[in-house]
C-alpha cells in the first residue's frame, strides 16, 4: 500500500506587494487532492480568482468528477467577476493532481489550465506532466521556438487559457500510473520562470527523504533568482507503507477509489490535441501574413506599440481572446478573434468568421472601423455582421 507525504509553500516574492497564488495541500474533502492556482487581474482580483478555484476544489468529494469541479470553478469566477466591477476580468490558472486508482494499479490524475505546471521526478529524471497553455508553448509545439528560447521569450507570460476567461473552459487531463518513490511537483510560473528545469531537478533529487526540504529549497532558489513573481511550490512524495507508528503526522493514505468517472483515458496523456494545434498555429500564421498586404493603419501600429508594453507588463493575461475585429482579405470582410497585431512575430488572432461581404458593399459607418481594426465584444461584432452589408 502506498501513502502520500505532501508539503506546500507560497510566497509573494521580492517584487509584488500581494500574493495572488493559492494552493491546496490535501486539506479538502478529498485528502489526496493537491493544487496550485495563479490569479490574474489587477489589485486584489487575482487573489479572489485563485482562491475561488481552490475553494471549489476543496469541496470536491473523493471520486467525483475532477473536470466538472474545474468547470464549476470557472463559472463561479465568471459570475463573481460579472457581479462586481472590481473583479471584472479576473482569472486564474490551475494545476491539480489527485491520487487514486486501485491498490494493484495506483494512479495520479493531473488536470490543468494555463501555465502553472506539474512535474514528476522518477528514477532521477524530471518529466513535465503538463504543457503550458501559452503563446510561446504553442510556438514550441509548432517548431517555431525551442524550449530554451521559450524560457527567455518576453511574451512567455501570455497565456491562452485560464479559468474565468470564457463561459466554457477546456481542461487538459491525464492519468498516469504511480509507484513508490515518485515525487510530484506542482508550481506556479514564479518558480518555473525563475529556476531552470535542470536546477529544479537537482534540488528535487538532492533531498529524497522528505518533501519539505526540496519545497523550501525551490522557493529559496526562485527568490535568489530575483523572485519577481509570487512563488508557489507543492511537493508530494509517494511512499511505501510502513508500520503506522513510524509514520510522521502529515501523511495520508491513498484510498483505492477506483475509476473517478472523469473522461480521461486510463493510460498516459489523453489523445493529444497537438496535431490540430500545430495545424491551426501554422495556418493562422500564413493567413496573417497574407493579411498584412491589406496593411495595418498608422493608428493601429501606434496602438500596437502601446499594447506590447502593456502586455509585457501584465502577467499572464488573455484579454485578447475575447475581443473581435474586422479586416479585409482579398477584398472580402473577415472577422477575426483576438488582437490586431503581432508583437515580435507572435500572432494574437485567428480567423473567426467569413462574411461574403465585399469591400465595396460595406455600409459607410463600418468602413472606418474595418480600416482601424476596431475592437468589439462578441455581442457587438455579431450585431455589426448582421448589419454590415448593403
Ligand atoms: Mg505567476
Amino acid at each position: 500500500m502506498l501513502f502520500l507525504e505532501p508539503f506546500g509553500v507560497t510566497d509573494e516574492g521580492k517584487v509584488r506587494a500581494n500574493n495572488e497564488d493559492a494552493l491546496l495541500v490535501g486539506e479538502g474533502r478529498d485528502e489526496t487532492l493537491f493544487a496550485v492556482a495563479d490569479g490574474i487581474g489587477g489589485f486584489e482580483a487575482g487573489e479572489v480568482a485563485s482562491s475561488i478555484a481552490i475553494e471549489v476544489l476543496k469541496e470536491l468529494e473523493p471520486g467525483a468528477s475532477f473536470e466538472a469541479a474545474i468547470r464549476k470553478a470557472n463559472r463561479r469566477i465568471l459570475a463573481v467577476g460579472r457581479g462586481d466591477e472590481r473583479f471584472s476580468g479576473m482569472g486564474t490558472t490551475l494545476v491539480a493532481v489527485r491520487f487514486g486508482g486501485t491498490q494493484e494499479e495506483p494512479a495520479a490524475q493531473i488536470a490543468h489550465v494555463g501555465d502553472s505546471r506539474a512535474y514528476l521526478l522518477r528514477g532521477g529524471d524530471l518529466r513535465p506532466l503538463t504543457e503550458d497553455h501559452s503563446l510561446v508553448a504553442e510556438l514550441v509545439r509548432s517548431g517555431d521556438l525551442t524550449r530554451d528560447q521559450a524560457a527567455e521569450h518576453p511574451q512567455k507570460n501570455l497565456i491562452t487559457r485560464a479559468l474565468g476567461a470564457e463561459e466554457e473552459v477546456e481542461v487538459d487531463t491525464a492519468v498516469l500510473p504511480v509507484e513508490a518513490g515518485d515525487r510530484f511537483l506542482l508550481c506556479s510560473d514564479g518558480l518555473s520562470d525563475m529556476v531552470p528545469e535542470g536546477r529544479i531537478l537537482e534540488i528535487l533529487a538532492d533531498s529524497p527523504d522528505d518533501p519539505e526540504t526540496p519545497a523550501r529549497n525551490l522557493l529559496s532558489a526562485a527568490l535568489d533568482a530575483g523572485g519577481v513573481d509570487n512563488v508557489t511550490v507543492v511537493v508530494v512524495d509517494v511512499k511505501e507503507q510502513v508500520p503506522r507508528e513510524e509514520r510522521s503526522s502529515g501523511t495520508r493514505e491513498m484510498p483505492a477509489v477506483g475509476r473517478s468517472g472523469d473522461r480521461s483515458s486510463a493510460t498516459g496523456r489523453p489523445p493529444a490535441r497537438e496535431p490540430s494545434e500545430r495545424e491551426s498555429t501554422r495556418s493562422r500564421g500564413s493567413k496573417a501574413r497574407r493579411r498584412k498586404g491589406d496593411g495595418l493603419g498608422k493608428f493601429v501600429r501606434g496602438l500596437a506599440a502601446v499594447l506590447v508594453v502593456v502586455i509585457a507588463l501584465t502577467p499572464a493575461y488573455l484579454w485578447g481572446s475575447s475581443r473581435y475585429f474586422l479586416g479585409l482579405e482579398y477584398g472580402e470582410v473577415v472577422a477575426y478573434r483576438g488582437l490586431p497585431y503581432a508583437p515580435l512575430g507572435l500572432e494574437l488572432n485567428e480567423e473567426w468568421r467569413r462574411t461574403d461581404v465585399e469591400k465595396s458593399e460595406v455600409k459607410t459607418p463600418y468602413r472606418g472601423p474595418i480600416e482601424n481594426h476596431k475592437l468589439y465584444t462578441q455581442d457587438e461584432i455579431e450585431r455589426v455582421l448582421r448589419d454590415l452589408g448593403k
